[in-house]
């Protein structure tokens, strides 16, 4: 008894570690390796500091007409957030909210429950087959509503359009949201159905791609019913929460697009040759379509590795959960950085 009967009480999201010390080589939590477009920089030296005591404007129009332009859409198919966790958070308590369960894969990205949980929407975890795919038919069944990423998070397992196509047509009585923050590293996304399915909401964010997750910046993209609805919550919970600096800088981070590219396209090619140097080592791992790799070994246990790469400063995460822990997740890192990893696994494993 007592105050505590009537409190929410809910069991949080446990982010990947940020650690203090400088000399880490971080490869825990998906960020870029390379820092934010120059052009960013740039906008973050004009920003008034006068204009600061004034409230930032609440539809952050720059941003989302950046956004609109860049993808060839309407502004009012856009809808911007504090990093896609905010907007994804926002979907949920705007779009799940029937009585049947919520579908999503067993292995994902674990933030999914915990807002499920939260907002005590029900849901229903669909086993990924062997190799980590989704099987269609789980999600052609009544439901209240599906989300899943693409590619998966921690998997890095990229499906086919086609395949989400189908999901799509087949549930267009309820919203089906493509959680797309890998998707710029080596992908297809679905943005294209969205004129064509009005269920359809995809979610991306600036935190991996766009190398600018300390500034929180996520957006969803779909017809424009679903963002008037998703605003409408939006505004009865927080109007003010993208701050002047992420505007600016956002929009400034959308308009180089010579950038973009040169960082995912040597992201890519990074990840493609760890691939081939930790398949000498004894290494199974998906092909991953991400910034990460999950990876296991054919000899020594997951868990081991993630210590001892731990105390050799090496930072990758660890799941010991059912199905996966035997795997780690390693985020891809510049080259260099990449090459003191492989360099560290040679050695371990020779000893
Ligand atoms: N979706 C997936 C699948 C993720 O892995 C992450 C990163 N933790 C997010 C969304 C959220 O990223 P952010 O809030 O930084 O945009």
């Amino acid at each position: 008894m007592g105050f505590e009967q009537n409190i929410r009480k809910v069991e949080p999201y446990v982010a990947g570690e940020q650690p203090k010390n400088p000399g880490v080589i971080k490869l825990n939590t998906n960020e870029c390796p390379y820092p934010p477009s120059p052009l960013v920089k740039e906008a973050e030296g004009k920003i008034d500091y006068e204009k600061l005591r004034l409230y930032p404007d609440m539809n952050a129009e720059k941003l989302v007409d950046a956004l609109a332009e860049y993808y060839q859409v309407k502004p009012s198919q856009v809808f911007v957030g504090v990093g896609s966790d905010d907007v994804l958070s926002m979907a949920f308590l705007t779009f799940f909210n029937g009585s049947l369960p919520v579908l999503f894969p067993d292995i994902t990205y674990s933030f999914y429950d915990v807002w499920a949980d939260l907002y005590r929407i029900p849901y229903k975890t669909c086993p990924l087959t062997e190799d980590f795919h989704i099987r269609k038919e789980d999600y052609l069944v009544p439901n209240g509503g599906i989300i899943f990423p693409n590619p998966n998070a921690p998997t890095g397992v990229l499906e086919e359009v086609s395949m989400i196509e189908e999901i799509i047509r087949a549930n267009q009585d309820v919203v089906v949201i493509i959680d797309e923050a890998y998707i710029d590293f080596g992908g297809e996304s679905v943005l294209p159905l969205i004129d064509k399915y009005e269920n359809l909401l995809v979610v991306q964010t600036f935190s991996k791609s766009r190398a600018m997750a300390g500034m929180r910046i996520g957006y969803a993209m779909g017809n424009e019913k679903l963002i008037r609805y998703l605003k409408d919550a939006k505004f009865s919970f927080n109007s003010y929460t993208m701050n002047l600096p992420s505007i600016e800088m956002g929009t400034a981070a959308v308009k180089d697009d010579a950038y973009f590219k040169e960082t995912t396209g040597k992201i890519i090619a990074t990840r493609e040759r760890v691939k081939k140097e930790m398949k000498k080592l004894g290494f199974f791992f998906t092909d991953s379509m991400s910034n990460f790799l999950f990876a296991g070994h054919e000899n020594v246990p997951a868990g081991e590795l993630f210590r001892a790469l731990k105390e050799n400063d090496i930072y990758v995460r660890y799941w010991n959960k059912d199905r996966i822990s035997n795997r780690l997740r390693i985020t891809i890192g510049t080259d260099e950085q990449m090459d003191r990893f492989l360099e560290f696994l040679r050695s371990y494993l020779n000893n």
